[in-house]
């Protein structure tokens, strides 16, 4: 059985301030929750003093991506190893704002990938099509690209620590969600994937998250389908309420 992972990036926002605050606010509000996994992403700034806050409690901490080196010549890096130092069990990798912004290749997702797998922290891999791709029929092709070259090297041993995020790129921060259908076609999809590279028992057990406007008021239906195992949420995890309902779902 594949646990339920619910994670809240909270991309460039919250302060450290803001960050410690929000983070009492939602031990204060989860109270305890079974059968789940909840992972917040801070920013680099407050991720020590999340840690700190949540330590003692069943929120994991994530950071919103890291440089593939240990240590070195590498300014303005971080890599595996200093994130571990500051508290993440997590670390989240080739997010599309990065593939878009920064122009990240699947070959350069790749290499973090391992690094941050060979820290001992687990990765959760981003992947999704634009709205053009979908439209000129590429979107298997390149979900099928982004698994393959993101994977690359991988032993099935070190898949069991990988969790794929499925983000389709209209969907991010547009207030447009996959249906839920459209979302499990791509879910089945990415799982045959899994199935074709590695073999069934790493297809059956990877979870694949959703994301892309998931709130309070979708998060029921979409994992209510059978290849969703979690979600990757943007704008909602801003909010204790909202993300306490989102992680509570039915
Ligand atoms: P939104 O939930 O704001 O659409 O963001 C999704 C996302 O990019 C999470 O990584």
């Amino acid at each position: 059985m594949r646990k339920p992972l619910i994670a809240g990036n909270w991309k460039l926002n919250k302060t450290i301030n803001e960050s410690q605050q929000l983070s009492r606010q939602l031990l204060e509000s989860l109270g305890t929750v079974s059968n789940r996994e909840i992972v917040i992403a801070p920013v680099f700034t407050a991720l020590n003093a999340v840690s700190e806050i949540i330590k003692s409690s069943s929120i994991l901490l994530a950071a919103q991506n890291c440089y593939p080196a240990t240590t070195g010549a590498f300014t303005g890096e971080l890599s595996p190893l200093f994130l571990q130092d500051a508290g993440c069990q997590y670390v989240i990798i080739g997010h599309s704002e990065r593939r878009q912004l920064l122009h990240e290749t699947n070959a350069f997702i790749n290499q973090k990938l391992i690094g941050v797998i060979q820290a001992g922290l687990k990765p959760i891999l981003c992947i999704g099509e634009t709205l053009q791709q979908r439209e000129d029929g590429q979107m298997l092709e390149i979900l099928g690209q982004q698994i393959k070259e993101g994977l690359v090297d991988l032993t099935t041993d070190q898949m069991a620590t990988v969790v794929i995020a499925y983000e389709p790129i209209w969907a991010i921060g547009t207030g447009k969600t996959a249906s839920s259908e459209q979302a499990q076609e791509a879910h089945a999809y990415i799982r045959s994937l899994l199935q074709e590279i590695f073999n069934s028992s790493v297809a059956e057990q990877t979870r694949i998250l959703y994301g892309g406007s998931v709130k309070p008021d979708n998060i029921d239906t979409l994992m209510a389908q059978t290849d969703i195992d979690g979600a990757l949420v943007g704008g909602a995890s801003l909010k204790a309420e909202d993300f306490v309902r989102i992680v509570r779902f039915l």
